[in-house]
């Protein structure tokens, strides 16, 4: 595939190289670099790009303007550990063994920056991991332990852990442009894995523009009261509805001595201990009163109007937006900087950049914050790529995506093979066209049940137009959705006689794609044996 892109980028590399023409056209041109950036929990309806109504985001528009912009883009598990190990192997769950937050991943396996470190780059990641192992094949690593933290995080690196003044999302671009300024193997081409732990729950803000979205009325989604009349009992049982669930003092910046005086009770214990160990054990003198000088009146404001019921659930839902829009404030802030980082070094078109999350959240749909469901809003994910020359300047694709194809699509622009034990398969052939057959279907696997949010497990298939779900272990119920009617999966038609036709193609397309990746039923029911010995009980 690789002959591909030389026909395309020669005329730019040798208007651009410093060493003459005689050495490019004689032999194969440089092979590009190439930055993924992956975001945490950053819904494409945050990005003015999908067309949000929320936020622009500048920075990350101009990838989009620049390059190729997908609008079905998918997940194959929705959360963070187990799409950063599908990243990294180009494997659903079920094959690469990091089905859920709480397992290991195993990096002595085939690893995509193992595979590019053999094709001859340099590999890099920086920021979030969140994988629990320590990092293989990366000739460097600087990494935020878990989850990480907002202000003043822990990075880890081969020369152990040590604490960063500052914001986060700013310290991980600096790290960024740091390790490009610092090369010292500047001959082979690189592949940095620049991955932002923002927008990730509990959206502490920087400090330095959270006042842009303060005290602005968003808007609201149209189903931020949904009763869930007419689905399952999994939407109805999971607890991630901004009303019930969501942390006054964590998640929306009300001190525990507040929230409790008005009498509010959190959800979990661990809530007030979160808002503590952020602001007492995290933030220094200098961030506690730039927070105090911002969230003071906030505080001051929800105890005058002691909201309750719905009034308070609205509060709730502006509050988290306030603070999740001002964490991507930052991060597109700092995509720019990098971008004009790599532009002044003349390294820009030449460099593939690849935006995406590690999958999507709801914001407020449902009246849910979260992910974890194969619903569209946390079932999609963006996905913008940008490389002149190669890849069409401003377009859209409708082409079903996952992300078991960034390994084999990153393979493919290095030229090198892409293993057949590998689920996914390489982007490239979109980068010119569109192409409505590219895949006939999305596959999904959630297993994090029991667990936090309490969202059960779930398989499924999504086409063009359909979508079928497959909700077990302490249920046995069935979801299908016309997405073409009711694009907001408001109306589950799975019994409805209309949609029997429909139903049983689904139905047999469900078994199909299981046999095309190994996955079954059967196999789902031992890694529950499995995972109930050992997952956390609720
Ligand atoms: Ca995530």
């Amino acid at each position: 595939m690789f002959r591909k892109w030389l026909v395309a980028v020669l005329p730019l590399i040798v208007a651009c190289s410093e060493h003459g023409s005689e050495v490019v056209a004689d032999t194969e041109p440089p092979r590009p670099n190439i930055v993924f950036i992956m975001a945490d929990d950053h819904a494409y309806q945050a990005i003015s790009a999908y067309g949000s109504e929320l936020i622009e985001t500048p920075n990350i528009d101009r990838i989009a303007a620049e390059g190729l912009r997908f609008d079905q883009a998918f997940v194959g598990n929705s959360i963070c550990s187990p799409s950063r190990a599908t990243l990294l192997t180009g494997k659903f769950s079920h094959a690469n063994g990091l089905r859920n937050n709480i397992h290991v991943f195993d990096g002595s396996q085939p690893t995509l920056q193992r595979l590019m470190r053999e094709a001859g780059y340099e590999t890099a990641i920086i920021g979030k991991w969140h994988l629990k192992s320590e990092p293989t094949d990366f000739d460097y690593w600087d990494v935020l332990p878990d989850q990480g933290e907002y202000y003043n995080p822990d990075f880890v690196s081969r020369d152990g852990t040590r604490r960063v003044e500052g914001y986060v999302t700013d310290i991980t671009t600096d790290l960024a442009i740091d390790w490009l300024e610092q090369r010292d193997d500047v001959g082979k081409p690189f592949l940095l894995f620049y991955h932002h732990k923002a927008p990730h729950r509990e959206w502490w803000p920087p400090l330095d523009s959270a006042d842009e979205f303060l005290g602005e009325a968003l808007p609201e989604p149209g189903s931020l009261f949904d009763d869930y009349a007419g689905r399952g009992r999994a939407a109805r049982e999971a607890e991630m509805r901004i009303s019930d669930h969501m942390g006054l003092t964590n998640d929306n910046k009300i001190t525990p001595e507040n929230a409790a005086a008005l009498g509010h009770v959190p959800f979990m214990a661990w809530y007030d201990d979160a808002y503590r160990r952020q602001f007492d054990e995290y933030m220094n003198e200098t961030q506690r009163a730039a927070f105090d000088a911002l969230y003071g009146p906030i505080n001051a404001d929800f105890i005058d109007r002691d909201l309750r019921g719905e009034d308070l659930t609205r509060w709730k839902y502006q509050r988290y937006m306030q603070d999740y829009l001002a964490t991507i404030r930052s991060v597109d802030n700092n995509i720019g900087r990098l971008l004009s980082w790599l532009e002044t070094s003349g390294q820009l078109d030449n460099t593939v950049i690849v935006y995406t999350s590690d999958q999507g959240f709801y914001l407020g749909e449902h009246g849910w914050f979260d992910k974890r469901f194969m619903y569209e809003e946390s079932f999609r994910t963006p996905l913008l790529i940008r490389w002149p020359g190669v890849v069409e300047a401003g377009a859209e694709r409708n082409a079903i995506v996952q992300n078991i194809d960034f390994a084999p699509t990153i393979l493919d622009i290095a030229g090198a093979d892409v293993p057949a034990a590998m689920h996914g398969k390489s982007l490239a052939p979109l980068f010119s066209a569109d192409d409505a057959d590219f895949r006939d279907a999305a596959y999904y696997h959630y297993y994090e049940y029991p667990g936090i949010h309490a969202v059960k497990r779930h398989y499924g298939v999504r086409t063009q137009r359909y979508k079928l779900m497959h909700f077990y272990h302490d249920v046995d119920e069935w979801e299908l959705y016309d997405l073409q009617t009711d694009p907001s999966e408001m109306r589950n038609v799975y019994a409805d006689p209309a949609y029997t036709g429909v139903r049983d193609q689904m139905t047999a397309l469900l078994a199909d794609v299981q046999a095309r990746y190994g996955d079954s039923l059967q196999l789902a029911r031992e890694f529950l044996e499995a995972d109930l010995a050992e997952l956390p009980s609720q």
